[in-house]
């Protein structure tokens, strides 16, 4: 079976496949440089079956546009789960373990020269450490090595949404611009 169909058949997690709407595969270019990699699907998400639709993905959005990423040519966007939690809930480390296989088998069919790690979970993902364990704001910033390719972890676009410190969305766009410079600087063997 194709991934998409193997992802949106999935029912390895009970409780949300017996609750969602619909499955979030992702969305962008493949292959594509630029990977942003969020947490979970939310109501809108659950809703419409695309990621990044809601509030928080609206600015996301527009702070990627401000530094010229249009959604759908420069980069692709996916969640590290693809099924919504119920309430929002965080994702539970057995749902993401599920779910890791999946989003293994998408980054190595997209081929990013850099992830864009928005907020805690995807932090951990790309750290390979319990979502616990991570503290966002100690690695703000940061390149590191990730499945060959490179990654840098930033704020999630929910934290940039809520939070009224204009430092917040200004180091956003910053680390966003590093992504795309890390990508320029890629050399392709
Ligand atoms: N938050 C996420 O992490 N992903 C989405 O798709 C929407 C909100």
């Amino acid at each position: 079976m194709k991934l998409t169909d193997r992802i949106k058949n999935c029912t390895l997690c009970p409780e949300l496949a017996s609750t969602r709407h619909n499955v979030v595969i992702g969305e962008g270019p493949i292959p594509c440089d630029i990977l942003f990699l969020g947490e979970a699907p939310g109501e809108k998400e659950d809703e419409s079956g695309r990621p990044f639709v809601g509030q928080s993905g609206k600015l996301q959005e527009a702070l990627a546009a401000s530094i010229g990423l249009k959604r759908g040519v420069d980069y692709h966007i996916l969640n590290i789960l693809k099924c919504r939690p119920p309430g929002n809930r965080d994702p539970m480390p057995e749902e993401v373990e599920n779910c890791k296989k999946y989003l293994v088998e998408q980054i190595k069919k997209i081929k990013p020269k850099v992830v864009v790690a928005f907020g805690r979970f995807a932090q951990a993902f790309v750290l390979e450490i319990p979502a616990s364990k991570v503290k966002v704001s100690a690695r703000l910033g940061e390149v590191v090595d990730f499945m060959g390719t490179k990654a840098i972890l930033t704020y999630h676009p929910s934290y940039v949404m809520r939070n009224h410190n204009p430092e917040v969305r200004t180091a956003f766009i910053r680390h966003l611009r590093k992504a795309k410079r890390t990508c320029a600087a890629q050399v392709v063997n």
